[in-house]
């Protein structure tokens, strides 16, 4: 039986995916697919593959969520401080 988190794998390292096209894929949560992630994140390094993550980018004024730490969509931007934020985009590769 594949685990919902080797299913994650397999998806993103076949294509570029959100949290909201995983969600939808395995009938999960949003965050439930945000905590999965951060654990895949890590078990990846000892298999050589690496999550390779898109920031987050304001809709309004372009601002990059480059430096966050967190995996998830933040609120707002600290620039213009609104609220139309794109979702970050995952994907798996080698090495
Ligand atoms: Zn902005």
């Amino acid at each position: 039986m594949t685990t919902l988190r080797q299913q994650i794998i397999d998806l993103l390292s076949e294509e570029e995916l959100n949290a909201r096209d995983l969600s939808q894929a395995l009938s999960i949560m949003e965050k439930e697919v945000y905590s999965h992630l951060e654990h895949i994140e890590k078990s990846l390094v000892q298999k050589g593959k690496k999550l390779l993550v898109s920031p987050c980018r304001c809709l309004c004024c372009g601002y990059t969520f480059e430096s966050r730490k967190r995996l998830n969509k933040p609120g707002r931007c600290p620039l213009c401080k609104k609220g139309h934020i794109s979702m970050a985009e995952f994907r798996i590769v080698s090495g």
